[in-house]
């Protein structure tokens, strides 16, 4: 995105690339939808692509491919062992990163089992800003607990803070005080996830490597959402304006002891790894990979999709490549907040963030508002958002729900993906469902897998308030779409 000025003194972001291969879509009527999200058991996450007009589920494995990604993907060199992709992939993370040792993964949630595998036992507790959900799981699996010591500002829906993504440096330090012998690792996320992609500062994060090295345990850094947290290092924290991406990118690198991401949203391509400068924990988490994952020189990545992600990282480090999504987030939850609907501010990567406990405030957590309001924007608009709130969290031992802090329907913007004409098409449907947010209902479980629900779990409305929305869609819409 270039920095533009509109004669009309309109701002708009303005893209510095160009279209060149498109993908047909198909945007069923609305009886169509309420059809497909019936069969989908009102769990976006099973609805089939030939349903979907827009997918805003996710921004993994789908941000689209520059030209030189696409060519470099032909150059591969298949080989089991000892590939030159693997050797030309490595060589561009230690340029980036200044790591010694990579370890491939077939995706981020790979890394994590790797990680929590090595490091994580019965009882431990591992401090963080915030969880991610595979993280979580990864980490419980093995007995583990995880702490989240988010700053207060972060769960605040408004705000004008920064990052909010930070860390609670004095929860950390009493933390580690008092239980500190019970943790193997601290991490924390880039692009905060769960929270609306909210980034960390570096100056945060030093603060962080600062305990870490007082209590001798590692920094473990998730960086699978680096790129959005390293374009609002750059454009947010005073200290780091006359930084290049790639010195932000370096002193993020040399503070953390374990960096791991998943490919399928940073160096938009697919796959995962791990990096350190550690020998020791090189050697500790190396077995796990022909075990899990593949042979050390692809760890279940294609080599296409190695040769993708090597020129993806470089590009990564081109500010203008990295400022389209949050670029593009910020003008949506712009003209949202004009619309009067609540959604996370400041804007931050990956996606727009609706606050659901607010848009629905008619309906408990119990009744899971972000999947209802998930299931309601997919009727008006046949665009396909993600729940993030209580329907992703886990039920306690003892069959209790745990509420999550925030109910949140992420509409993502994979990167390069979507035009503007597009984005004000979700807005428009959204700012009428806004308006008819009264028809909204709850949902209930008829399905519920014990571990991570949310990705096949199957619901049913608690009444019939989807016939009542699609009525009031043709009433106001008539034969349109
Ligand atoms: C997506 C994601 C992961 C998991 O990566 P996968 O490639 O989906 O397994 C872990 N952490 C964060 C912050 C993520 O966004």
């Amino acid at each position: 995105m270039a920095n533009v000025k509109f004669y009309t003194g309109e701002q708009i972001p303005l893209e510095m690339h160009k279209v060149r291969i498109i993908q047909r879509l198909n945007l069923p009527n609305v009886d169509e939808r309420l059809e497909a999200i019936t069969q989908a058991g009102n769990n976006t996450f099973l609805l089939s692509t030939e349903h979907v007009f827009l997918d805003m589920l996710t921004d993994s494995g789908v941000n689209a491919m520059s030209d030189r990604q696409q060519a470099a993907m032909f150059l591969a060199d298949d080989a089991y062992a000892g590939s030159q992709t693997f050797f030309r992939l490595s060589k561009k993370i230690k340029e980036i990163f200044g790591t010694e040792h990579f370890l491939p993964a077939h995706q981020g949630r790979a890394c994590e089992n790797l990680i929590s595998r090595t490091f994580v036992k019965q009882g431990d507790i591992v401090p963080m800003n915030y969880h991610f959900t595979t993280t979580k799981a990864h980490i419980t699996e093995m007995g583990g607990d995880v702490v989240e010591l988010l700053c207060p500002e972060g769960l605040e829906v408004t705000s004008d803070d920064p990052f909010k993504g930070n860390m609670d440096i004095p929860a950390l330090q009493s933390f580690m005080e008092e239980k500190g012998d019970k943790v193997p690792f601290i991490r924390m996320e880039a692009g905060t996830n769960l929270i609306g992609g909210q980034p960390f500062s570096l100056e945060n994060l030093e603060q962080v490597r600062d305990i870490c090295r007082q209590y001798g345990v590692p920094l473990v850094l998730d960086a699978s959402l680096l790129a959005d947290n390293l374009y609002f290092i750059k454009v947010r924290e005073e200290q780091c304006k006359y930084l290049s991406i790639r010195e932000i990118t370096r002193r993020i690198a040399d503070a953390c002891d374990l960096i791991y991401f998943s490919a399928r949203k940073l160096g938009c391509a697919r796959g995962g790894g791990i990096c350190t400068n550690n020998e020791e924990y090189y050697r500790l988490m190396r077995p796990l990979v022909p075990l899990f994952e593949g042979f050390l020189t692809y760890g279940g990545m294609s080599v296409r999709e190695m040769e993708a992600l090597t020129v993806g990282l470089e590009e990564t480090m081109d500010e203008e490549m990295i400022n389209q999504g949050p670029l593009y987030i910020e003008h949506m939850v712009d003209k949202l907040v004009e619309a009067g609907i609540p959604v996370i501010t400041p804007g931050g990567g990956l996606g727009c963030h609706v606050d659901a406990l607010k848009f629905c405030d008619h309906l408990t957590q119990e009744e899971y508002p972000a999947g209802a309001l998930a299931v309601a924007m997919y009727l008006a608009s046949g665009c396909r958002g993600m729940e993030r709130g209580t329907m992703s969290e886990q039920r306690r031992p003892d069959g209790s729900e745990v509420l999550s802090n925030m109910e949140l329907l992420r509409l993502a913007l994979p990167r390069r993906v979507f035009t503007l004409s597009q984005v004000k098409y979700a807005v428009d449907r959204l700012t009428w469902l806004y308006e008819n947010r009264q028809l909204i209902g709850g949902l209930r479980f008829t399905e519920e897998p014990e571990v991570l629900r949310f990705f096949y779990g199957r619901l049913e409305p608690t009444s019939d308030w989807q016939q009542a929305l699609v009525a009031k869609f043709k009433a106001d819409f008539g034969d349109s779409l």
